[in-house]
């Protein structure tokens, strides 16, 4: 059988944009870029394991002649975008929001993955390595005449530290995972109120093409539906978290009794658990309780939580 990473491609979005996007785009599998100008590349996020990133960076380079990596940028602090960071040329300038960096300097899964998923999966030989330019708004780079900017929605929405990349003259929007296209999206380490205002904060950049965190590339005609669905998801988390607060039902026993109607369509449904804990701390003004929204998720799902890393 293959893997779904073999299914892994880079795709020319525009003249020297390139997307990496890897099917199927569920848990810890999700997609990157790169923008190449006249003096070198600008790559948008690593991926998880040091396989997949060898192989996205690899392509990269393949398509760019071996032009130098002389920046990256990460999107946000997940493992699936920022493990392969250390695989990159040392001499290659890391970019991040300053939250980003400190949750990536904080994160515990680099070190040995808990058995949350199955396969467990295997980095390989990464290691820790944050952006060392850090910024809290925006910040513009140019890779040669290409401007490429980096730009922070104002709040927290899939974590607090999330980052697009806005190429104004193409019209590209590198979206990170304020965009999961076809999958259930995740906001455990975010917001739903901000995931949902980032919504229109994406359309407001008018984008020709949108490469998603996760799942197929977005155009500009595809992207309003793109978008509508996740706000009818994260309206549909909200709601199951009012009637399950309402009836004093725990998050999981509030998913348990959930109808996921159009939404059981979408991999990684489990997640509604995730994001009725992170629905539920909000409401309660708390931290959320990773390992025990972990568990609920496996219970949900009846085990491990797929993955094909
Ligand atoms: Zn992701």
């Amino acid at each position: 059988m293959d893997l779904p990473s073999d299914a892994a491609g880079l795709h020319e979005v525009v003249a020297g944009v390139y997307a990496w996007i890897q099917p199927d785009g569920t848990w810890w599998v999700n997609n990157a870029g790169a923008v190449t100008g006249r003096d070198g590349t600008v790559i948008v996020d690593t991926c998880a394991t040091e396989r997949r990133t060898r192989r996205f960076l690899g392509a990269v380079a393949a398509a760019t002649g071996g032009a130098p990596v002389r920046m990256a940028v990460n999107t946000h602090q997940h493992g699936d975008h920022a493990y392969g960071n250390s695989l990159l040329p040392e001499e290659t300038v890391i970019f991040g929001h300053v939250a980003m960096r400190e949750a990536l300097l904080a994160d515990p899964i680099i070190d040995g993955c808990p058995p949350v998923w199955a396969p467990v999966p295997d980095w390989g030989k990464v290691s820790r390595r944050p952006p060392s330019v850090v910024f809290e708004t925006e910040l513009t780079v140019f890779a040669g005449e290409r401007r490429v900017e980096l730009r922070h929605p104002g709040h927290t929405a899939h974590t607090p530290g999330d980052v697009v990349v806005w190429l104004p003259e193409e019209r590209v929007l590198f979206a990170g995972d304020l965009v999961f296209n076809g999958l259930t999206p995740l906001v455990l380490m975010g917001s739903l109120e901000g995931a949902l205002r980032s919504l229109d904060w994406v359309a407001g950049f008018e984008p020709e093409h949108v490469v998603p965190g996760h799942g197929p590339r977005a155009d500009a005609g595809d992207l309003p539906g793109v978008l509508a669905a996740h706000e009818r998801y994260y309206r549909f988390v909200l709601d199951v978290a009012r009637q399950g607060l309402a009836n004093g039902l725990p998050p999981l026993a509030a998913a348990q009794e959930a109808d996921l109607g159009e939404f059981a369509a979408w991999a990684d449904a489990e997640r509604l658990v995730l994001n009725l804990h992170r629905a539920y701390a909000d409401a309660a003004g708390a931290e959320v309780d990773l390992v025990t929204a972990l568990g609920d998720a496996m219970t949900w799902n009846g085990g491990p939580l797929p993955t094909s890393v």
